[in-house]
């Protein structure tokens, strides 16, 4: 099990995920643009690893998988697709909370890390 042939793979499988999810101009016609602001965290003394703000287009597909930033991590990640598009549903402009990562590690038995997240969506008049 080559770790090249893992990543093509998951390249592959993130590829379908997006194309099953269509583009967001196409399902939801009336966002004009989504931020995303994310703090991750990780566990020990420096909880947090990194800030990282998203800009979302029209054009971008409607699937939010963004990637785990620990190190060791096996297939974590955070999926932002189901707290996104229940917002643009309820048609709010903004929402907040956190994801667990559910990948495992190399290391430990899981990943673990966390993010908190903001995501502000704007809408066409
Ligand atoms: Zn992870």
């Amino acid at each position: 099990m080559g770790n090249k042939q893992n990543y093509t793979a998951k390249m592959e499988l993130t590829k379908k995920h997006k194309l099953a999810a269509g583009l967001i101009s196409d399902r939801f016609p009336k966002v004009a643009g989504i931020v995303l602001y994310m703090t991750y965290y990780q566990e020990g003394v420096n909880p947090i690893l990194m800030l990282r703000t998203v800009n979302i287009f029209p054009t971008d597909s409607a699937y939010f998988k963004m990637e785990c930033m620990t190190k060791g991590c096996i297939e974590g990640g955070f999926n932002l697709t189901t707290p996104i598009i229940d917002l643009i549903k309820k048609r709010k402009n903004a929402g907040k909370g956190e994801l667990t990562c559910r990948g495992k590690h190399e290391t430990r038995s899981s990943c673990r890390a966390k993010i908190s997240y903001d995501i502000k969506i704007k809408y066409k008049k």
